[in-house]
């Protein structure tokens, strides 16, 4: 089986990286990336007890994920990828979380979709953090604004950030990218003390991964490494 042997090198890499990093496995969630995956694949992943997907695109999405919602309760589906306005509706009702909440008029949006669902939506605020990518909040000031109007929202719930590092074999540049992210929750940690903390840390992708468990990640998304045939 193609998805469980995956999973299971990559397992031993996340417990590795974990070891060395002087961190218990269980501090970590292993989001499966399933975007142009089809949905045979992904119910190997669900067997293979991957709960959390991310996916890209709201269509994609909305086309895979309505059966296998019903069919797999327990799983969790976050949207990492970039939101349009005219997709926020539909969006803010289908998804779990919008990990990729990167500008104050998509929160607007969501705010105001998300109030007739049955629990707030969760958000985390992606931070710019390389180069490489545009989206993202671009400094510390915009995404305190945005943490600020999410904990005002009913229906929006805090969760975490996220960002993106940089495509590159530049270790330096990825790691400083995940402690730029680190940093952030700090900071919004101090500056709203009493308020819900911004828990999850959503960094490392398959090329990346070790590096961000070194740099606190406790949220892993992960595509390739899990469905793409390794050489
Ligand atoms: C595609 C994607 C991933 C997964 O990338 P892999 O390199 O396949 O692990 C993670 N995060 C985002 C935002 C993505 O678009």
């Amino acid at each position: 089986m193609l998805i469980s042997g995956n999973i299971a090198r990559l397992e031993a890499r996340i417990q590795k990286a974990c070891d060395s990093a002087g961190r218990k496995r269980d501090e970590i969630t292993l989001m499966g990336v399933s975007k142009f995956v089809p949905v045979d694949k992904i119910k190997e992943a669900f067997s293979a007890g991957i709960r959390y997907f991310g996916e890209s695109r709201v269509k994609e999405a909305a086309e895979k994920f309505t059966a296998f919602k019903n069919e797999f309760l327990g799983a969790r589906l976050h949207l990492i990828g970039s939101l349009q306005r005219n997709k926020a509706k539909q969006a803010a009702l289908f998804f779990d979380c919008i990990q990729s909440a990167d500008r104050e008029e998509l929160l607007f949006e969501l705010a105001k979709h998300s109030l007739i669902r049955h629990e707030p939506l969760e958000v985390m605020l992606e931070l710019h953090t390389g180069e490489e990518t545009k989206s993202g909040f671009k400094d510390l000031d915009s995404l305190f604004k945005a943490a600020e109007f999410v904990l005002g929202s009913a229906g929006l719930k805090p969760a975490g950030l996220m960002t993106m590092a940089p495509y590159t074999t530049d270790t330096a540049i990825i790691r400083s990218s995940f402690r730029q992210l680190k940093k952030a929750q700090k900071e919004l940690e101090k500056r709203f003390p009493s308020k819900e903390n911004w828990a999850c840390l959503s960094m490392g992708m398959s090329n990346d991964f070790e590096i961000a468990i070194e740099e606190g990640a406790n949220l892993l998304r992960i595509g390739s490494a899990i469905f793409k045939e390794q050489e």
